[in-house]
Parts: C-alpha cells; structure tokens; sequence
C-alpha cells in the first residue's frame, strides 16, 4: 500500500474549530479504501496529548523554534498520528489560534513551521524506515513544508499536495522572522513567499507545492478572480494548470440519521418529526406549522447570517421560525442574542455543541447557509443527509451541491434545495419566500426531502478523485 504524511492543524475528533478539521479526520479512512495509507502529522495540543496512548518518541530536536521538541507516533481514534510535542508552542490554555484577548498568538508562525518543518523532516529522513511516498499539506499551517524539503534535500523529493480549505488565512509574518522561522532569504521575493513585504506561507505553498487543490470546483474557480483570491488570485493564476477542485465528503458514520445517538433514529422524512417536536422543546420555541429553520456556523462576516438578521422579519411573517447555534465574533453574538430577545420565533444558543447540531439537523426543515463565500461547506451536506432542506447562497461548494428548486427542477423533480444569488438579503428573503412556499406543498417537499436523502454525500467519489491525483503526482519520474 502507498503511504501518505497528512499534515493539518487539527483533526476531528481529536481537535476541532471548522471543517478543516473533519476533512482532516475523514480522509485516512476514505483514502484507505482507494489503496493509500495516511499518517497525519499533527500539533501536539493538550487534548491531542492526553488522548494518545502507548506513544513512542521517535524523534527528537533540541531547539524547534525556540524549545525542545519530539516526535511521537500513536494510534488514536482510529488515526495513525505522528504528534509534534513542542510544550513551549502547543501546551497552553486557549483557543488553537487565538489567545485569552482574542487575538492571533504572536507565535502562531513559529507554531506552524514548526510543524510544516517537521512534515519536511518526516519526508527526508524518514521516521524508524517509514517514509511517506506523498504529502498531503493543509492550509497555511501546513504550507511551508515543500520550502523547507526543497532547503533540506538536493537530492529525490517526496511530491506535495496543498489543499486550500480557506485562503482567507493566509499566516504572515514580520519579514524579522526569516531567520527563526528558518526560511531561506532568496525566498524573500514576490515570486516566492513575500506578500507585501511580509512573510506570506499561504503563498510559498502555493508557490512551492507540486499539485494544489481546492474543496469545490466552483471555489477553484473563484479563487482565480480578484473577488475572492484574498490578493493571492495571481500567484493562483499562474498555477492554473495545477489546481483542482475535489469536493468535501461527510463521515456517514457519524452524520447516519439511521443510528445516530444524539437524535430519534430515522430512514425516511416522515419519521422526522420527533426530532422536530424535540427540537422545538428543546429551544423554547412555540409550535407552528410554519417551516423550522436552523443555522450551526461560525458567527463571522463570510457566513452571511447578518443578511439573514434582514431576511427574519419577512420569513416569521410567513409563519417561519429559526434556531441557531454559533459562536464568533462578538458583534455578531450580540445581534443574535437581541434577535431572540425580539422575536419569539427565534431561539438562539450561543457557543458550540456537536450534539445539538445533530439535533438540529435532525429536527430542522430547512438549513440556511447564506455565505459570501463558502469553499466547500459542511452543514448544507449534513442537511441534505438529514432531509433538512439547504437554502444556500450560490457560491463555491454551495453551488456543487445543491440541485436549485428553479421551475424547470422542480418539475423534473430533481431539486435538493434552494439557492440565490447574488448574495443579498433581497435575494436571500426572495429564496426563503420559494422554501415557505414549496413547504406549503407537502408531497412536493416529501419528495424534495426523500431526494436530500438519496443525494451522495459521503467521500467515495471525491476520495477516488484524490486517490487519481495522487496517483498522478506520484508516477511522475
Ligand atoms: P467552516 O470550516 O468555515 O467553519 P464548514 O461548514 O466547512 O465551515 O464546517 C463547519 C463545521 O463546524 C461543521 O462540522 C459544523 O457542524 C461545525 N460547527 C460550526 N459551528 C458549530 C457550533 N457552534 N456547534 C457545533 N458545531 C459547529
């Protein structure tokens, strides 16, 4: 079997704060399946720490970035883990990215090449004659690793594949930190890693990396355009050819509306509705015959949910009523919380909770997810597993997966769920007035509903695209 080092910043179920996260946990197994056998090298966090088990130090650095450090490979929740345990970057209370303030950790450059230097290490030397025939390298924190090969070895080098789940994070840092962040000078160079005179290691990914893939196609594609390249649409431009987009997949086993813990177990929509009563109970709200609504997300700008603050009034008008779960940015939290202050027809907790959000999605009729952007998007998946209708701005994997109940779809019986576009509250009201609606019609929605379901939303497809891309840049001579 072929082996691959995966290398991300976090790993579900083990440490989380979005998708990257559950991608990052759900590969090893779908690539399994396709002949290739992951490793994930990941941050030695407290909670990675303490879930590990019979761990073996197999290698060891005096000075990583400031501290001593070591290499430990463990078996974990299913995972073959390579853990980077450097206590002076990773052993502190927190948020992964952010400090007590809410602020960046000054150090989260060092944190993370560290980690993508570590993923170089691996390639070149090999851990106990293991040696990765691929690297998978994720987002920013990973993305250094291929600079660093190219640094540390003249000779042969392990292909990488950076995959872009979000190139709104970019990882800068001050140009002051060339020498400790062990990079070399020549690649302080717009060709290379400079972004404005800063270190950008996004880019030197994006730059240095053999093959770079995204979570859609349609995000692939806007990631070309000034729009939504975040200042980096050139560097991708130029690396046209070697950019793919492969969808997210969800983990079935965990997303299984037929054996899910959290939730009254159901195979078909009509058996949704327990969930739906709970669900209600559960957030306080009244019960109506009006559509549910519900919102998990991250409260940030991209997730769009101001524009859907707008688009309340008219959707409780028409007998709607919504539940959200998130947390985020502060102003946003508070919006929120007055919006259910308001309105009786709306319920909002905030913070996170996984099990909730298996209740949601089990009780819910509709999943909104309005995003300016979205590169993949995992919620509108687990809605469409759920039977809970997506209504989604049409915009990267929002637009791949969800068939719009446009007339001609709605006749042919194809559609899955609503989209609008462009992305405005006008547009999002106009799309949630299409749910209420085709909710009225309650065979249509049934069928809607049954086709949700039946829509593949696991990882077969896409980690056979992957498999075929690994492929490709491991025959290369
Ligand atoms: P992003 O990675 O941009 O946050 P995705 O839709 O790709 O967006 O993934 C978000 C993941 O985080 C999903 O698994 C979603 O269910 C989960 N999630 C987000 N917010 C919460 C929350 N407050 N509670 C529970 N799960 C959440």
């Amino acid at each position: 079997m072929k082996q691959a080092l995966s290398v991300a910043s976090e790993c579900a179920p083990l440490v989380k704060t979005g998708g990257l996260a559950d991608v990052a946990g759900a590969l090893p197994g779908a690539m399994e399946e396709q002949g290739w056998h992951l490793r994930t090298l990941l941050p030695g966090y407290p909670t990675v720490m303490s879930a590990l088990k019979k761990a073996k130090e197999v290698r060891t650095e005096d000075d990583l970035m400031g501290g001593p450090a070591r290499l430990l490979a463990a078996k974990a929740s299913g995972l073959d883990l390579l853990v980077l345990d450097a206590p002076h970057l990773f052993e502190r209370r927190g948020a992964l990215y952010l400090g007590a303030d809410g602020k960046d950790w000054p150090d989260n450059p060092e944190r993370y090449a560290a980690l993508s230097w570590m993923a170089a290490a691996i390639a070149v030397d090999g851990v106990e004659g293991w040696q990765p025939d691929l690297l998978h390298l994720h987002d920013w924190q990973a993305a250094l690793a291929p600079l660093y090969q190219r640094e540390m070895s003249d000779g042969k080098r392990v292909p990488s594949l950076l995959t872009v789940h979000n190139i709104a994070f970019h990882g800068m840092a001050s140009v002051t930190k060339l020498k400790d962040l062990r990079l070399p000078q020549w690649g302080f160079h717009p060709d290379a890693f400079e972004y404005y005179g800063q270190i950008n290691a996004l880019k030197a990914g994006l730059v240095f990396a053999d093959k770079l893939s995204t979570v859609s196609p349609t995000y692939a594609r806007e990631l070309l355009r000034p729009e939504f390249g975040m200042g980096l649409d050139g560097v991708l431009r130029n690396r046209r050819a070697d950019l793919v987009g492969i969808l997210n997949g969800i983990d079935e086993t965990i997303w299984n509306p037929a054996a899910d813990p959290q939730i009254v177990a159901f195979t078909t929509p009509d058996k949704k509705a327990k969930n739906r009563a709970h669900l209600i109970e559960e957030f306080g709200l009244t019960p109506s015959d009006g559509p549910l609504a519900i919102v998990v997300s991250r409260l940030t700008e991209q997730k769009g949910l101001d524009l859907l603050l707008e688009a309340l009034p008219a959707f409780i008008e028409r007998g709607g009523q919504l539940a959200l779960l998130g947390s985020g940015e502060p102003e946003l939290e508070a919006a929120w919380r007055a919006a259910a202050e308001a309105m009786p027809q709306v319920a909002v907790r905030i913070g996170y909770n996984e099990a909730l959000s298996h209740r949601m999605m089990a009780g819910g009729d509709a999943v909104i997810v309005p995003s300016r952007f979205e590169p993949c998007g995992l919620t509108q998946l687990y809605g469409l597993r759920y039977g809970t209708i997506p209504v989604v701005a049409m915009t990267g994997g929002l637009a791949d997966t969800v068939i719009r109940a446009n007339e001609a779809a709605l006749l042919a019986d194809v559609a899955t769920g609503f989209q609008f576009f462009p992305i405005t509250a006008d547009e999002l009201i106009g799309a949630m007035m299409r749910l209420c609606d085709a909710y009225e019609d309650r065979p249509g929605w049934e069928r809607m509903q049954r086709r949700a379901m039946a829509h593949p939303v696991g990882w077969s497809t896409s980690a056979a695209h992957y498999a075929a891309l690994y492929e490709s840049l491991t025959s290369q001579p």
